[in-house]
C-alpha cells in the first residue's frame, strides 16, 4: 500500500510510473458479461436475492464445478458471496474456534493470517523455499502438525509465488491431510492461469474421499477479469454452507443482484475469453522470466501460474543508498519507485521479506519499459 500511495503521489506530479503492483487482470470484463448485467438491470433484477445467491447462479456454479473440475455438488452445497475474499472470511469464521491451528504455507496471500486471527484461530506458518518450488514438502507439513491443527490452506496457482502443484507434488500432501483428518481450504481463484502445459492437481481429484472435509473457494474475479464485480463462491458440505450462509445473512445479505447475473454469464457462457487472456498471460510470463533471469544474482523461479513473478533479491540488500538502508524487499521496492519509477510489492506481507512481487497484469510494452528500469536500477546497486 505504501508503494501504491507513493506511485499515486508521483503520478499526480506528472511522473511516468510503470505499475507492476496490480493484483488484478488488466483486461476489461468481456462484453457478453457486461451485456448480461445490463440486461439484468433492464428486466428489473435489482432487488434482494436469496442470501446465498440466485438459483441461476447456484446452477451455474454447480455446472462449472462439474465441467472444469470434475466435482459434483448440489445447489445446497454452494454459496455465492461478495468476492472470494468474503467466502474465505466466512469459512474461517464458521469453521474455527480460539486455539485452533491452521497451516498456512509461506509465502502466502496477505489476507490469510489476518483473517484467521480475526476468527480466533492461530495461523501456523510453514515456510517453503525456491528449492522446492515454493511447495510444501511432506516432511515440512508433517512437522508442523500438532494436536490442535484443524485445517490447511492450499492456494495453487499461488499469489504471490506463481507456483502450482502437479499431481506428483500434491499426492503426498493429500495423504498427510487424510491421515490427520485435516480440513482443506482450497483457494482456486487462479485455477485458469496455468502455463507450460502443467496439469494442475486438485486435492479432491486426487482424494475424492476428502470431500466431507474440504471447502473449494473460487471467484470470477481473476478468471473473467471481474475483480470489481465482487462475486466469489464456496462449495462445501451442506452444514458448512449453512453456517456460512447464516453469517452472510447478517453481514451483507446477498451479493449484488446485477453482479450475480453477470457471473452467471461468465460461468455458464462461452469460455473463449478466458483462453485468450491466459494465452496472453503465458506470453508475458515467459518474457518477464527471461528478463529477470538476465539480471545478475536475482533468483527467480519460472512462473507456473497466476500472474506474478516473485524474485529473491537478497543480493541487492544490506547496503545503504542515499542514506537509506536497504534491509528487505520492501526497502528495495521503495528504492525502485524512488529511483526507477517502477511500482513493485515488497515481500514482507507475503511472509517472504527477501522477495519482491512483480505482477505482469500489464501490457508487454509496459513490461519491457519497467524491466529495463528495474535492470538499470539494480545494476547500479551491484
Ligand atoms: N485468494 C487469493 C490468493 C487472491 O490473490 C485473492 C485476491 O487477490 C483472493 C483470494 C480474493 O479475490 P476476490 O475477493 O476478488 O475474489
Amino acid at each position: 500500500m505504501a508503494v501504491a500511495e507513493k506511485a499515486t503521489v508521483l503520478r499526480a506530479q506528472g511522473t511516468d510510473i510503470v505499475d507492476f503492483g496490480a493484483g488484478e487482470p488488466d483486461f476489461d470484463t468481456p462484453e457478453p458479461i457486461k451485456n448480461a448485467a445490463a440486461e439484468a438491470m433492464r428486466r428489473g433484477a435489482t432487488k434482494y436475492t436469496a442470501v446465498g445467491g440466485t438459483d441461476a447462479l447456484k446452477t451455474a456454479i454447480v455446472t462449472k464445478l462439474r465441467r472444469d473440475n470434475g466435482l459434483t455438488y448440489e445447489k445446497r452445497e454452494v454459496l455465492a458471496s461478495c468476492g472470494g475474499k468474503h467466502s474465505l472470511f466466512l469459512a474461517f469464521q464458521a469453521l474455527f474456534n480460539p486455539g485452533d491451528e491452521v497451516i498456512v504455507p509461506a509465502p502466502y496471500w496477505v489476507s490469510y493470517p489476518d483473517m484467521l486471527l480475526l476468527a480466533g484461530a492461530e495461523p501456523r506458518i510453514v515456510r517453503t523455499t525456491e528449492e522446492s518450488g515454493f511447495k510444501l514438502s511432506p516432511e515440512g507439513l508433517g512437522a508442523a502438525i500438532t494436536t490442535r491443527t484443524r485445517a490447511i490452506i492450499l492456494n495453487s496457482p499461488s499469489n504471490p509465488t506463481g507456483s502450482a502443484y502437479d499431481e506428483r507434488e500434491l499426492a503426498p500432501i493429500a495423504d498427510i491431510i487424510a491421515r490427520h483428518n485435516l480440513i482443506t481450504i482450497s483457494d482456486d481463484v487462479y485455477e485458469m492461469m496455468v502455463y507450460g502445459g502443467l496439469r494442475r492437481a486438485h486435492v479432491l481429484q486426487l482424494r475424492p474421499e476428502l470431500r466431507d472435509r474440504t471447502l473449494v473457494v473460487n471467484s470470477v474475479s481473476k478468471s473473467y477479469a471481474m475483480t470489481g464485480w465482487r462475486i466469489g463462491y464456496t462449495a462445501a458440505p451442506a452444514e458448512v454452507i449453512k453456517a456460512m450462509s447464516t453469517l452472510q445473512g447478517q453481514m451483507t445479505s446477498n451479493p449484488s443482484s446485477v453482479a450475480q447475473a453477470a457471473a452467471v454469464q461468465a460461468l455458464a457462457g462461452p469460455q473463449d475469453s478466458v483462453t485468450l487472456m491466459v494465452r496472453e498471460f503465458e506470453r508475458r510470463a515467459e518474457f518477464v522470466f527471461e528478463r529477470l533471469r538476465a539480471i545478475p544474482n536475482l533468483r527467480c523461479l519460472k512462473p507456473q501460474g497466476a500472474f506474478y513473478a516473485f524474485p529473491e533479491v537478497s543480493a541487492y540488500l544490506n547496503r545503504t543508498v542515499n542514506g537509506t538502508e536497504l534491509k528487505t524487499g520492501d526497502d528495495l521496492a521503495a528504492y525502485l519507485i524512488d529511483s526507477a519509477h517502477v511500482a513493485v510489492v515488497g515481500g514482507s506481507d507475503f511472509g517472504a521479506p527477501d522477495h519482491i512481487r512483480i505482477s505482469y497484469a500489464t501490457s508487454l510494452e509496459n513490461l519491457e519499459r519497467g524491466l529495463d528500469r528495474i535492470d538499470g536500477a539494480l545494476r547500479k546497486l551491484a
